[in-house]
């Protein structure tokens, strides 16, 4: 049964392929597997771990907590371990101890080619027009502040700082030539250069900035022109649904997050 099901997948990989040049669109591109960043467990540089507050607690002490060591935590920070928050890498032993405890990331299915949600339960507050007599450039998602926010593409981080009307905001360079912008955030954690892949989470939500309560504020640019972020998002305005979440009896997944055990 699961060998049918996986040449069905690669018939139709081959079919997408063979008609990847029609313009209509109406081919439907396979889906991808996607693992959405939550609290519990991050990526960052292509190892799994965690965003922690630099103030109250050593390096070595997160080290020793976490399973890695300060070294470790040096080299995926390049170095930069004075900021407010720090990634920390956490052992294979750490992680399957959280995953275990129920705290394993969403999957999703997605359209390779659309953007995901900046956060994991929007509530799509203001969308893209003209609004109080001035052009409103992107959607906003009301959420609670220090919501985990993940890049909605993969990309490198172009800009990441006040900037503003947007206060802490983070721009994201996609393959496409699109840019992506998160603002009003409480904190940034990616930094400019960064290569950031889909579900990893960029920054904390917040209300920073000229902002009238705490939400992420979207933008979608092609040539630094606006376009209507709907347009871009997975299915419109529906989410796409959690296929799973991590599970330890998924080797598959774990392999390829390239855990790194100490
Ligand atoms: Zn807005």
């Amino acid at each position: 049964m699961k060998r049918i099901a996986l040449s069905f997948v690669a018939v139709f990989f081959c079919a997408t392929a063979l008609f990847a040049n029609d313009p209509s669109e109406s081919i439907p591109a396979g889906l991808e597997t996607v693992t959405i960043d939550n609290h519990q467990i991050q990526v960052y540089q292509g190892q799994v771990g965690r965003w922690v507050e630099t103030a109250g607690n050593s390096l070595s002490s997160l080290a020793y907590r976490f399973g890695t060591t300060t070294n470790e935590i040096y080299k995926i920070n390049r170095g930069d371990v004075n900021g407010e928050y720090v990634f920390v890498p956490m052992s294979q032993k750490y992680y399957e101890e959280v995953v275990k405890q129920g705290y394993g990331r969403r999957i999703l299915k997605v359209d390779p080619r659309k953007l995901i949600w900046p956060v994991e339960t929007p509530n799509r507050s203001s969308g893209f027009g003209m609004r109080f007599g001035g052009m409103h450039n992107g959607l906003d998602f009301a959420c609670p502040s220090k919501t985990i926010v993940v890049a909605t593409m993969e990309g490198t981080v172009v800009q990441a700082q006040w900037m503003g009307g947007f206060g802490n905001a983070i721009i994201i360079r996609h393959s496409d030539g699109t840019e992506t912008t998160y603002a009003h955030n409480t904190t940034i954690l990616v930094r400019v250069g960064d290569h950031v892949t889909r579900g990893q989470a960029i920054s904390l939500s917040g209300n920073t900035g000229r902002s009238t309560g705490p939400h992420v504020h979207l933008e979608v640019r092609f040539d630094n022109v606006p376009l209507n972020p709907e347009d871009f998002l997975q299915y419109g305005l529906s989410q796409p649904d959690t296929v799973v979440r991590e599970r330890l009896e998924q080797p598959t997944e774990a392999s390829a997050l390239n855990l790194q055990d100490q």
